[in-house]
């Protein structure tokens, strides 16, 4: 599926006004309403703009798709991966990636930071109804003690004589087609140009420090496997006075015992003993949001399904409430008392009702097993 960007279905700017919003809506939905344009695509392109229009509208929705844009629930970061993962997912695997810029140009220009990933293992309806929470992540920090800059304060950094500044030196090397002139990053500035008299104690050169921080995460309601955050302005430190990285955060949803999760909708296979579904009954049912009454209709059979509107999660970009569906199971009793199969016969017996696909013999078998010969 691969929509295009609703600002751009709108034709307006990212940080557009809600009345430029509408209006754009008013012109486009005029020019492409089905009943005006007969063009074949017409109406594909009015759900378009109607879609795009519901979002950009709704300050909320507007600013999930900001975050999320257009996000399939189904794309992720492969599947599983629940394993060893207790608690409220501080066991992070924690990685660097994108590995801001190994290309290096000028070693001294402002650079962003490095983007991190953080993987944060989370319940089941924690990600259905949302959450505010806090992690723990190790991180660069600026350092406080040299401002970045590696130098022992009161101390200043030198040009390097070496490469003159530019951090990268010609290394001539003579070769049977004559002499070939390599450019290689300095090893005495080691790449920046700039040789350090005394090192900063508190980073040992480095401008940075590694630190535990902690960073509000708020889980969006319905997030769902898979699915990641963008926490901007999280990442690694920039360089060279470069703005700090972003923060992926990717959530994993831990399996709930009886619910089980399909985009929205929500599905619960549910016992029933023989008695109810033969008799019907009215029964309550767990739902994410509470237990809720359901009419058992006489003569539901096993596999029966029932829909529960609205009782499913709300979609994390706005789009409504999903269902709960739920399966009948019904229960075959595995320990019966002398009562029980004395009045289990008796209702065979008058009941008769053997469905006619059985064959004859097993008819018989099933007969002579009730009757205990
Ligand atoms: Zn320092
Ligand atoms: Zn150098």
């Amino acid at each position: 599926m691969n929509k295009r960007d609703y600002y751009e279905v709108l034709g307006v700017s990212k940080d557009a006004s809600k009345e430029e919003i509408k209006k754009a809506y008013r012109k486009l939905s005029k020019q492409y309403h089905p009943d005006i344009n007969k063009e074949a695509d017409a109406s594909e392109k009015f759900q378009e703009v109607k879609e795009a229009y519901e979002v950009l509208s709704d300050e909320q929705k507007r600013a999930q798709y900001d975050q999320f844009g257009h996000q399939d629930p189904n794309q992720g970061f492969g599947g599983g991966g629940f394993g060893g993962a207790e608690g409220f997912g501080f066991d992070d695997i924690f990685s660097t990636f994108f590995g801001g810029g190994s290309r290096r140009r000028d070693p001294n220009a402002p650079r962003k930071g490095d983007d991190l990933q953080y993987s944060m293992t989370i319940d089941f309806l924690d990600a259905v109804f949302g959450q505010e929470t806090e992690i723990e992540i190790p991180k660069d920090e600026t350092c406080e003690t040299c401002d970045g800059s590696g130098a022992k304060p009161g101390t200043s950094k030198k040009t390097c004589s070496y490469c003159e500044g530019t951090g990268q030196l010609n290394v001539a090397q003579d070769t049977p087609f004559g002499r070939m002139v390599n450019r290689r990053a300095c090893h005495h500035c080691e790449g920046t140009g700039q040789i350090i008299e005394e090192k900063c104690t508190t980073c040992r050169g480095a401008g940075k420090v590694r630190k535990l921080k902690k960073i509000k995460v708020t889980v969006p309601a319905g997030v769902d496997d898979g699915q990641q955050l963008r926490v901007s302005g999280q990442g690694g430190p920039g360089f060279n006075g470069g703005p700090a990285g972003d923060l992926y955060v990717l959530f994993r949803v831990k399996p709930h015992a009886q619910f089980e999760r399909d985009g929205d909708d929500i599905h619960l296979e549910l016992p029933i003993t023989y008695p109810q579904a033969a008799l019907g009954d009215e029964i309550e049912v767990p739902t994410v949001s509470g237990k809720v009454k359901l009419k058992i209709p006489a003569g539901t059979q096993n596999g029966a399904r029932f829909r529960l509107r609205g009782k499913g999660v709300q979609n994390v970009h706005g789009y409504g409430v999903g269902d709960q569906h739920i399966t009948i199971k019904v229960k075959v009793p595995t320990k019966l008392s002398e009562k029980q199969k004395q009045l289990l016969r008796e209702f065979a017996e008058i009941s008769g009702d053997i469905p006619e696909e059985q064959s004859s013999s097993l008819f018989d078998k099933i007969k002579r097993t009730i009757k205990g010969d």
